[in-house]
């Protein structure tokens, strides 16, 4: 399972995003940025949620 935990890109928040591949998990964490802390992805962090998702 590739996870993605909220709180390593930054932000004080306990969301922990969950998927099988890494193309899901940021998927599911911009709409997470844009949902819940009113933010929209750009390339650039995208690129550095990347490099934060775990094999867990
Ligand atoms: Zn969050």
């Amino acid at each position: 399972m590739r996870t993605l935990h909220c709180r390593d890109a930054g932000f004080d928040c306990d969301g922990i995003i969950r998927a099988g591949s890494d193309e899901e998990v940021l998927g599911q964490a911009t709409q997470h940025a844009r949902d819940v802390h009113g933010l929209d992805a750009d390339p650039q962090m995208t690129e550095q949620l990347k490099r934060l998702i775990r094999e867990e």
